[in-house]
């Protein structure tokens, strides 16, 4: 099949969506985008071979394409509208593409964005880059760089699971919601869209609890202390696994898109599914403590495919 009629087929779905004036087809999406509000730019590759092997399922590397630029979004409190899909295909068949249309489909149509463009070609290795646009208010995008001494630090959500149904999948072992946080991770969205105007900073927990939370610490030049016993735990990750493991996971397993940010205690207080598991204070650094102890915690741990 031609690359037209692949297009036409597998990508060209969206009729009529708000604020495209003219999508697939023509040189150039033309869209229409909200005055009020500011744009959100964001963008993800994922290579084969690094960021996912060889045999995943079609379906699975195209949802996880749309979501973590659906997390960048979410962290910086914006609302998803068009996307651009660039992708490389190897050897590819025709039931690869229908599955990876069908994965991309499914996350773009439950966070509602629109599939407004993109390219295919063909190379050494299936890559896909996922580009998304979301909009928010003026002024009001949450960043990294806004947390100040006294803050609170939160997270979303439980942390750990995806790392840990990675590592089952690895392991040939199943835990149907370990196994489905690795795969089909939540973009924060609603959250983060209830922060704006409450967080001072906020960045999406990618690579791991540490690594993520002292990205934010550095980028606002003050310190943070977090305490290890109050990490969110799921009650399957507790079921599965020994506590070492739980808190190590917890802490530096990547891949679960939950949120990390910081605000005044009572700015968030009517906000639910959160947990507060430390302050932002004047010193340098994340200070991780455990029963009291300061612990370390070296921050290269679970980090296979992402
Ligand atoms: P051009 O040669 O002008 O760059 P193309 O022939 O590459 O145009 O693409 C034709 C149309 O199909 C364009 O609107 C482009 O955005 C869209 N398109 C191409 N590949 C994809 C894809 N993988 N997903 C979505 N839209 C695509
Ligand atoms: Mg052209």
């Amino acid at each position: 099949m031609d690359e037209f009629e692949l297009i036409s087929r597998y990508f060209d779905r969206n009729g009529d969506m708000p604020g495209v004036v003219v999508g697939i087809g023509d040189d150039g999406a033309v869209l229409m985008p909200d005055p009020a509000k500011q744009q959100i730019q964001v963008v993800d590759t994922l290579v084969e071979g690094v960021h996912f092997p060889s045999d995943t399922h079609p379906a699975d590397i195209a949802y996880r394409a749309v979501i973590v630029n659906l997390s960048d979004i979410a962290a910086m409190g914006g609302i998803p509208r068009w996307m651009t899909l660039a992708l490389t295909l190897s050897d590819s068949s025709e039931q690869w593409v229908a599955s990876f249309s069908s994965g991309l489909f499914e996350a773009a149509d439950k966070y509602d964005v629109a599939l407004v463009g993109g390219d295919t070609t063909s190379g050494p290795v299936t890559t896909v880059t996922v580009t998304i646009t979301g909009e928010v208010e003026k002024g009001a995008a949450l960043l990294r760089s806004g947390a100040k001494a006294g803050d609170g630090i939160f997270v979303t959500g439980t942390l750990g699971d995806a790392a840990a149904g990675l590592d089952l999948l690895q392991r040939g072992e199943s835990d149907d919601f370990l196994v489905q946080r690795f795969l089909r991770p939540t973009p924060r969205i609603t959250a983060g869209r209830a922060l704006v105007g409450k967080a001072n900073s906020a960045i999406d927990v990618s690579d791991g609890l540490v690594g993520d939370l002292k990205k934010l610490l550095a980028a606002s030049g003050v310190g943070g202390e977090i305490d290890i016993d109050k990490l969110p735990i799921s009650d399957s990750l507790r079921n599965k696994f020994s506590e070492d493991d739980q808190q190590s996971l917890a802490l530096t397993g990547g891949d679960d898109y939950e949120l990390c940010f910081t605000a005044r205690e009572d700015s968030v207080k009517d906000i639910t599914g959160i947990t507060q598991i430390g302050s932002v204070n004047q010193s340098t650094g994340l200070t991780c403590r455990r029963s009291g102890d300061v612990v370390e915690v070296d921050d290269s741990g679970y980090r296979h495919f992402q």
